[in-house]
């Protein structure tokens, strides 16, 4: 049996993690069955479901990386004709009849099941044996009118039609299952396979939602945070890959996935996980591809041997391009490329005085001044030439001065950093600078 599943979204709103988790655990199963993922909108309700959703859908699909095959009918409101052709087949063979429903005062037709009141059995593959009695659904409604079938009807009639094995989605779906099964089998299709993933919960344990904060896609995108780093953590959200290992590519998910380890209980989302997943992936970037991932988050103009200079340190410290983009404008950035303002009485470090401060930063200077430019080129060799000294003498009263005359800042990284990306000439400056604010009443 060749594995076909299905992402079926509702485009009445922007592309939601949860739903890029569905699709993701759909494409998984599928690909590691050397099946395939197939996509389709359902857009029924027409009031909420607009175009730009679509299209938000697909470019995020596209853009996380996660492939489907298309079907030659791809949205719902498209197949009103065969919908209606089913509908008319369930009247006519006694499965479904047409009622008035009272609603107020006006008085409207509907098209409702005749419930056999079974008990509905399944296996879903997450969560094992699963039974419903069905006479407390009633006589359920399938469809409007003719021309307006409801989502148990569509989703029954389009999972046949693009031959769906294996329905995989959401929790929240289980109570659905037992009413299209009633109707599947009313015509005469092939019961798929089920699987209910559990939800997306928030920290508080409700379900993910936007009162959480950021939930869509494009929302995580525009903040830097990288399609493989997502599809990575979304994965690991909910199902267990057995091990300790966490980093997995797209490829290697697929050999690794399997169903059955995929949690009962609800995943909690944590965005200091996801943060991590978004550093391993920028570390493990080429150079070339880091400087133009940050590139936006610079200023124009901004100096561009300190930009290159700075993306060793950046590439240790941000978890995203939308987190360094928020610093620089906050100006946590700019005494790299700016010499910075000073106050004498901050020089000194806690508890040690100026002479002392002054004493130590002449000493780095005269130590800095000898270094040969080779040993500038990174943080280490600067290191070494004052590390033994600085010990010797105290590392805070040695150091606390030095960084400070270099950045004016109360924090920032080490003085070795700063000092090797702004270069020689601008460190000696900048120290020349402290010491005068020192001796200067
Ligand atoms: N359109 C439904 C949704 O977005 C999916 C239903 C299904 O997977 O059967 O929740």
């Amino acid at each position: 049996m060749r594995v076909i599943t299905r992402f079926p979204p509702s485009p009445t709103g922007y592309f939601h993690i949860g739903s890029a988790r569905t699709a993701l655990f759909n494409y998984l199963y599928a690909a590691h069955a050397g099946g395939e993922m197939r996509l389709r909108f359902e857009d029924t309700d027409t009031e909420r479901s607009k175009p730009e959703f679509e299209k938000d859908i697909v470019e995020s699909l596209a853009w996380l990386g996660i492939p489907y095959t298309k079907p030659e009918v791809f949205r719902q409101s498209e197949r009103t004709d065969i919908y209606r052709d089913h509908l008319k087949c369930l009247i006519e063979a006694g499965f479904a009849y047409e009622a008035e429903e009272a609603t107020g005062d006006s008085a409207k037709k509907v098209i409702r099941f005749k419930n056999p009141n079974t008990r509905v059995i399944f296996t879903d593959l997450i969560r094992g044996e699963v039974s419903f009695d069905t006479s407390d659904l009633k006589d359920f409604v399938i469809a409007r009118s003719i021309d307006d079938p409801l989502y148990h009807l569509a989703v029954v009639i389009d999972d046949h039609e693009m031959g769906v094995t294996h329905v995989i989605r959401g929790e929240d779906h289980i109570s659905n299952t037992p009413r299209q099964i009633l109707i599947l089998e009313a015509l005469g299709f092939v019961r798929p396979i089920y699987a209910h993933i559990p939800l997306i919960l928030a920290p508080d344990k409700t379900k993910l939602s936007k009162r959480h904060g950021v939930v869509s896609i494009n929302q995580y995108r525009a903040e830097g945070y990288v399609p493989e780093a997502l599809i990575n953590y979304l994965a690991l959200l909910g199902w267990n890959p057995g091990g300790d290992r966490e980093v997995f590519s797209l490829g290697e998910l697929i050999k690794e996935f399997s169903i059955e380890r995929v949690h009962k209980g609800g995943a909690v989302f944590d965005i200091e996980k996801l943060r991590w997943f978004n550093r391993q992936y920028l570390q493990a970037m080429s150079g070339a591809a880091f400087h133009e991932y940050i590139a936006s988050a610079f200023p124009e103009g901004a100096d561009r041997s300190t930009v290159q200079a700075l993306l060793p340190l950046l590439r240790q410290s941000i978890s995203t391009s939308g987190e360094l983009k928020k610093s620089m404008t906050a100006g946590e950035y700019d005494f790299f490329f700016e010499a910075p303002t000073i106050r004498a009485e901050n020089i000194p470090n806690k508890g040690s005085n100026p002479g002392d401060a002054c004493t130590h930063l002449a000493h780095a200077r005269s130590v800095l001044e000898n270094l040969p430019g080779n040993a500038w080129t990174s943080s280490e060799g600067i290191k070494v030439a004052l590390w033994e000294y600085a010990t010797g003498q105290g590392r805070g009263s040695v150091l606390w001065p030095l960084r400070y005359a270099l950045s004016g800042k109360q924090r920032s990284p080490d003085p070795f950093i700063i000092a090797s990306i702004i270069g020689k000439d601008e460190t000696l400056r900048r120290i020349d600078a402290a010491l005068e604010a020192l001796t200067t009443p």
